[in-house]
């Protein structure tokens, strides 16, 4: 069953408990529907490393083919109409034909990353959901090194993900993402490039990013549930 397919079987699997609740006299309770909005209990602590502990949390990054191997693995979009970078790109979803969406990221973040991104879906509701972009995919695992920079990405271990960076580019200070749905993605420990440093707001990591003054998290704090590691 595909997220997509959600809605309809929770809204017959609540007529057959109004139905039983109906027949048994009032002694069922009546779960009530999921709402937009109306999210799941909060996730336990999640236990986070800083930039500078990524292979002490992770394991060292990589980009061999046996490396590859043992580290990555693939995760599922909660749409199965994913484009690459912009709204009308290609599709990326089974390019190899093993019915897995083509995309990869740290064996460590994929439950996070796929329940991040339903939960989203599930927040916003459809037609937001693709107003805002979250089905347009800028990438995750890349080896490479950070723009301007000499230290490695997050993205060579895997743990970051790039989502519609055509509307939220490198450095561009607004973004198409509502508050409501950054925060989905940091209860799941996915923190926010825009919040941490004021933009690239295309960019979550599951690592405390670096924070500038002024920004978000420095004015704010990081998200209570998330623990130093
Ligand atoms: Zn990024």
């Amino acid at each position: 069953m595909s997220i997509e397919d959600i809605g309809d079987h929770h809204d017959k699997a609540m007529w057959h408990l109004k139905e039983a609740h109906h027949l048994l006299g009032g002694l069922l309770p009546v779960v009530p529907p999921i709402g937009e909005g109306q999210l799941p209990a909060p996730p336990e602590t999640i236990t986070l490393p800083n930039e500078n502990q990524l292979s002490a949390f992770y394991g060292s990054p990589g980009k061999s083919a046996t490396w590859q191997k043992s580290n990555l693995t693939r995760f599922n979009f909660p749409v199965n109409d994913i484009r690459l970078y912009t709204r009308t790109g290609a599709h990326l979803r089974d390019t190899t034909g093993d019915d897995l969406d083509d995309h990869r990221c740290h064996v460590k973040v994929a439950a996070s990353l796929e329940a991040a991104l339903k939960e989203v879906l599930l927040t916003l509701g459809k037609p937001e959901f693709y107003r805002q972009g979250w089905h347009l995919y800028s990438g995750c695992w890349n080896y490479r090194y950070k723009r301007g920079g000499s230290s490695l990405s997050t993205h060579a271990w895997g743990i970051a993900v790039d989502i519609n960076s055509e509307e939220n580019p490198f450095h561009q200070r607004s973004t198409t993402f509502s508050d409501a749905a950054i925060d989905v993605m940091e209860r799941h420990g996915w923190l926010s490039g825009g919040r941490a440093w004021g933009k690239d707001w295309m960019h979550f990591q599951r690592a405390i990013p670096f924070i500038t003054g002024g920004s978000y998290y420095s004015t704010n704090g990081l998200p209570d549930h998330i623990e130093k590691y």
